[in-house]
């Protein structure tokens, strides 16, 4: 589904991703921890279009989507590729409704009606449909979270990208967006996440990716690297995350 091959990605003379290969499949949910500063944003910014890579290419779904593409193809990435981002970006003069049927409207042409109705059926799944004409400062963080989630699967993605999305949240208000990534893990998408939650990790984790000054140091089922890591590097991280 998404490749990084040979990435290697400098900021001046700062070489912030060393030779990096990452491959994600079909179905699966991949989880980046490591260090504050280690290149884990830079990595999944790689995803979308948000990074090039200094060398090395990267792929989704098998055609090469970094360097100069078309207008065309950028397109497919962004309305193939969601991403949520630490902090919510909703648009503050949108009420929720709005802001998951903007996209889809000027970006799919969906009309009014079509959109409402998608709008409706997503924040059901979620239960925030009472929340539908609510304005973004009306909402908690947790719950503007989960709208963000929502405008980002109103395009009906392939696959989805987190990067620390519970980290600005006041600590009651992760566990519901925890639980609303789980569902969506548990439906299938395929998604990349950026996090230090292991209860995220060991429930819906396919594979634990541990990234240390712009290194893939290891990686391996959650079992594998929360328990029995490899690396004292690895092991120094988990012990102060747990
Ligand atoms: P993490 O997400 O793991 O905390 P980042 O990918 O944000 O790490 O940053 C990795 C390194 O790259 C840091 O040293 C950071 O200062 C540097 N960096 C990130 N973005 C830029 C940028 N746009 N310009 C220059 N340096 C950057
Ligand atoms: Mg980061």
């Amino acid at each position: 589904m998404l490749e990084l091959r040979h990435v290697t990605k400098k900021f001046g003379n700062n070489t912030v991703l060393h030779d990096i290969n990452l491959k994600v499949h079909n179905g699966e949910v991949v989880v980046i921890i490591g260090p504050s500063g280690s290149g884990k944003s830079t990595l999944i910014r790689h995803m979308n279009l948000l990074e090039q890579p200094t060398s090395g290419k990267v792929l989704f779904q098998d055609k090469i989507i970094s360097g100069s593409i078309s207008k065309k193809a950028q397109q497919r990435v962004h309305e193939n590729i969601g991403m949520v981002f630490q902090h919510f970006d909703l648009f503050p003069h949108f009420t929720v409704r709005q802001n998951i049927s903007y996209a889809p409207r000027v970006v799919k042409h969906l009309s009014k009606s079509q959109a409402d109705r998608q709008s409706t059926e997503l924040l059901k799944k979620m239960d925030l449909e009472n929340k539908a004409d609510a304005y973004p400062d009306q909402l908690s963080g947790g719950q503007q979270q989960r709208i963000a989630i929502i405008r980002s699967l109103a395009m009906n993605p392939k696959v989805m990208l987190f990067d620390e999305p519970t980290s600005a949240l006041d600590p009651e208000m992760v566990e519901e967006v925890l639980k609303s990534m789980k569902k969506l893990a548990k439906s299938g998408m395929t998604m990349v996440v950026v996090t230090h939650e292991m209860g995220f990790a060991q429930e819906v984790g396919s594979r634990v990716v541990f990234v240390d000054r712009g290194h893939i140091l290891e990686q391996g089922t959650p079992d594998e690297i929360f328990h029995h890591a490899k690396h004292e590097r690895t092991k120094n991280f988990i012990s102060k995350i747990l």
